[in-house]
């Protein structure tokens, strides 16, 4: 068992009416969060002031973007001062589908990850393979690839979780099985190791995304360098990810 905080994000995505979330908010409150989970939920930018004012405290808010500087001329964008104002202590960088449908690429990535940083964000980093990368047997070169992204902007990884996301199990029910998300993690954790420390290795969470649920996540969190989750379908039902929070025990 390792020190490392377990860690569980929502990412509830392009989802959601100011009723629906209502009902969402009012099943995490009624829910057991296990008290020994860091537990983070990441609402569409429009509902998260009623989300930090309705949930309970010890659910964090994050973001699923944000923009990379102070902000000003910048028209659709939302910048890390505008979320620390409303509560937000985290933000998600580098989701697969920011990656292939709005086409941020590694730099963007990477300086809006410092930049919140900065702040004093705490960042949800993505990376992950393709199907078509993986069966070419390109899995930890696309993640190492992705990971040298952040790495040229990112100096601190203090407030940085990194979420291993197969995108090929994104939304598709088709999870990694314990094994395959074990051996891409403890890849990522060794290329923490020789790029950063073998402490800053030590100490940073890797989670695990793509079609995690109630079912799956106590096998997946039994894994050694799985430290948690992010969820992406599993969050939209309150009971579900509760759930997935107490996997850790
Ligand atoms: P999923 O999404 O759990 O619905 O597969 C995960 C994610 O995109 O973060």
């Amino acid at each position: 068992m390792s020190n490392r905080t377990f860690f569980v994000g929502g990412n509830w995505k392009c989802n959601g009416t100011r009723e629906s979330i209502k009902k969402l908010v009012e099943e995490l409150n009624f829910a057991t969060i296990e008290k020994d989970c860091e537990v983070v939920v990441a609402p569409p930018y429009l509902y998260i002031s009623q989300v930090r004012k309705t949930l309970k405290d010890e659910i964090q808010v994050a973001a699923q973007n944000s923009w990379y500087n102070k902000g000003g001329a910048f028209t659709g964008e939302i910048s890390p001062d505008m979320l620390k104002d409303v509560g937000v202590k985290w933000v998600i960088q580098g989701h697969s589908e920011r990656r292939s449908i709005i086409g941020e690429s590694d730099s963007m990535i990477a300086k809006k990850s410092q930049y919140c940083l900065s702040q004093g964000l705490g960042v949800m980093a993505c990376i992950g393979e393709s199907l078509a990368e993986r069966d070419a047997n390109k899995t930890t070169e696309v993640c190492f690839n992705q990971l040298s992204g952040y790495l040229a902007e990112v100096k601190d990884w203090k407030n940085v979780v990194v979420a291993y996301e197969p995108v090929w199990a994104i939304g598709t029910g088709k999870v990694a099985t314990p094994q395959q998300a074990q051996d891409v993690h403890l890849a990522i954790r060794g290329w923490l190791s020789d790029k950063l420390s073998p402490e800053i290795a030590a100490a940073t969470r890797i989670i695990y995304g793509g079609s995690a649920n109630a079912s799956n996540c106590h096998e997946l969190a039994k894994m050694p360098d799985i430290d948690g989750f992010l969820v992406g379908g599993a969050a939209l039902k309150g009971p579900d990810f509760a759930t997935i929070c107490g996997a850790c025990t």
